[in-house]
């Protein structure tokens, strides 16, 4: 009866020895799909431009430079395509200076 419940005890510890270690590679796995999925989502997530009135040159002295959305490069972190930094659109936030 010992001896089958010894061999019972290494069975549940190998088994969860080999769960766990599937658990973190599922996980590590999904963490790495995660990341690109999520930059993948972001990207598909960003406005046109003709839906937020976007424009190559500023509105008065409200520029995409100087919103908070602007991530340089040329990139908006919410409308899509190439933005300029002296662009402009509706959704213009006034970055926080200081
Ligand atoms: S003004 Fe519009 S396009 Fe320009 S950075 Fe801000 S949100 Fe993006």
């Amino acid at each position: 009866m010992e001896q089958r419940n010894e061999k019972a005890q290494r069975a549940r510890t190998g088994a969860l020895s080999r769960r766990s270690l599937l658990r973190a590679a599922a996980l590590l796995a999904a963490g790495a799909l995660g990341t690109g999925a999520a930059r993948a989502s972001r990207a598909e997530a960003r406005l046109p431009q003709d839906q937020v009135s976007y424009q190559n040159a500023p509105k008065g002295d409200k520029r995409c430079k100087d919103c908070v959305n602007f991530e340089g490069q040329n990139s908006c972190r919410v409308v899509a395509g190439t933005i300029s930094p002296d662009g402009w659109c509706r959704l213009w936030n006034a970055r926080r200076l200081g």
